[in-house]
């Protein structure tokens, strides 16, 4: 049973809204299916009713066209609502399980228990997504939830807090919009689990506040995602699939191929290819094209601006702290220790090295923190599993970057620095519920066997048995 103590009493007083979801978990009121479709229905309703906002906002925080704000925001969380409908019954259902012969007769289950009030932190970046996505795995399992959009995108974090409340049961999720010290003092409260997006600084300080109250932790964080080209690969398809996930969002995106490692007999090519794609998608001058987006803000933006240094340019370059227009940009020539290799780019800069061996590529990878994703491109398939298997990372693609996380039955999370635990479709009910088991034992018959006195018959039935 979930019980407030008396420290959380006196954060609640601070929080109102977290006592009322408190209550309303202590209640019950989320643990019925009935309940938790009717929130899934009515989210998905939200997100309908209300896309054409959701879009303006978006345009407004990111710059983000309206086709990827529509891809990777709207119809993403409405294919996540819609595929945890579709499960949920089963998921939900107690799990049978067998029954060893000395504790027979009995019947084992594993019930999935919803974990209680939990704590949503969601990034800029994707910051619709990030927030609905893991808010549909919460109410799926049954959980009162506490969500914190990201004050970086001002214009959605207002959105999410001033509609979420009309649409959901405002008894059981709450918005509380803010920066650094809102979720520093949210996060003195006691939640039952604790879900961040965001950069692994961060992840550190959440890690340190959830130990004050052994509450466990999800965190996706992010890293450098390398994208390897053998010399075999397609290059046509493999630059305009690099470029397509790189500059997606301006390049802000957790899951965008951080540098490209290309084959040294083929990098000549590749880049080429590569700068015709950019034309391709963006016309000769990307500031004029309504498909790129732009940088978050000029902090972001000036960042970037340092990490050109160190490369070559092999296309764009451009910048424009005005607009906050940030060209997309190959270089090419990076040492290993340049500044754009130093840290994770987070924007539409494109670091090209090369490698002579697959060993090579295989070694530089693993010299380096377990990145978020991984992405081999190459026509011989036992080659790329084989990098694959001998790398560490949170997910994979073959030929493609990060498509892998729309597909819903595969789990998304990291590993090492990019992550711990994993959501999405499945993964994402499992993450907030808790695996209870049950044993149901009759009362007869109850054989003395395990009741002392112990004696040697005793012993050798149990010898036997276990
Ligand atoms: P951000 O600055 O929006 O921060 C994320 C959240 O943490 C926000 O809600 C913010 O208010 C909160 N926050 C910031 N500082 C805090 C502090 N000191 N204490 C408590 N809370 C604090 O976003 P960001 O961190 O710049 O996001 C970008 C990073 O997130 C990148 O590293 C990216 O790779 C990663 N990311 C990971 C995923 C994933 O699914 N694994 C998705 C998107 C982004």
């Amino acid at each position: 049973m979930t019980t407030a103590s008396p420290s959380d009493s006196t954060d609640q007083n601070a929080q109102p809204g977290l006592a009322r979801l408190r209550a309303a978990f202590n209640q019950g009121r989320t643990r019925p299916l009935e309940w938790r479709y009717q929130q899934l229905d009515a989210l998905s309703r939200f997100i309908t009713e209300q896309e054409n906002r959701i879009i303006d906002a978006l345009r407004s925080d990111l710059g983000k066209p309206s086709l990827e704000a529509y891809v990777a925001e709207i119809a993403y969380c409405q294919s996540e609502i819609r595929w945890m409908r579709k499960h949920l019954k089963a998921w939900a259902a107690p799990e049978k399980v067998p029954t060893p012969l000395i504790w027979q007769p009995g019947r084992s289950r594993i019930c999935r228990e919803p974990l209680g009030v939990v704590l949503i932190i969601a990034p800029w970046n994707y910051p619709f997504q990030l927030l609905i996505a893991p808010l549909t795995g919460a109410i799926a399992a049954g959980n009162c939830v506490l969500a914190k959009p990201s004050e970086i995108a001002p214009a959605t974090s207002r959105l999410l807090a001033e509609e979420l409340p009309r649409y959901l049961d405002p008894d059981t999720v709450h918005v509380v919009e803010g920066g650094v010290d809102e979720t520093t003092a949210l996060l003195n409260n006691r939640f039952d689990h604790i879900f961040y997006t965001g950069n692994g600084e961060v992840g550190r300080v959440i890690l340190q506040a959830a130990a004050k109250h052994l509450t466990p932790v999800t965190l996706e964080l992010g890293g450098k995602c390398p994208c390897i080209v053998d010399q075999d690969a397609d290059l046509d398809v493999a630059a305009r699939r690099i470029l397509w996930g790189k500059f997606y969002n301006a390049g802000q995106t957790c899951v965008a191929p951080d540098y490209v490692l290309a084959h040294e007999a083929i990098e000549n090519r590749l880049i080429e290819k590569m700068r015709a794609a950019l034309i391709s998608f963006y016309g000769d001058d990307p500031q004029k094209s309504a498909d790129f987006g732009r940088i978050v803000n000029a902090r972001h933006h000036r960042r970037l601006c340092r990490l050109l240094a160190g490369g070559e340019v092999a296309a764009g370059g451009v910048t424009d702290e005005q607009s906050l227009y940030f060209a997309p940009t190959i270089l090419r020539k990076v040492a290993a220790d340049a500044p754009v290799m130093s840290e994770e780019v987070f924007g539409p800069i494109l670091p090209v090295l090369t490698f002579r061996t697959t060993d090579d590529a295989v070694a530089f990878v693993n010299e380096r923190p377990k990145p978020l994703a991984l992405y081999v491109f190459a026509d011989d398939t036992r080659r790329a599993l084989s990098i694959i298997e001998r790398t560490s990372s949170g997910g994979a693609t073959i030929n493609h970057t990060w498509v892998h996380l729309a597909v819903p039955s595969l789990p998304f999370g990291g590993v090492g620095e990019s992550g711990m635990g994993a959501y999405h479709g499945r993964a994402s009910f499992e993450t907030f519920s808790h695996k209870k088991s049950l044993l149901l034992k009759p009362t007869f018959p109850d054989p003395a066997i395990l009741y002392p006195p112990y004696d040697e018959g005793k012993r050798r039935w149990l010898r036997r048995l276990l």
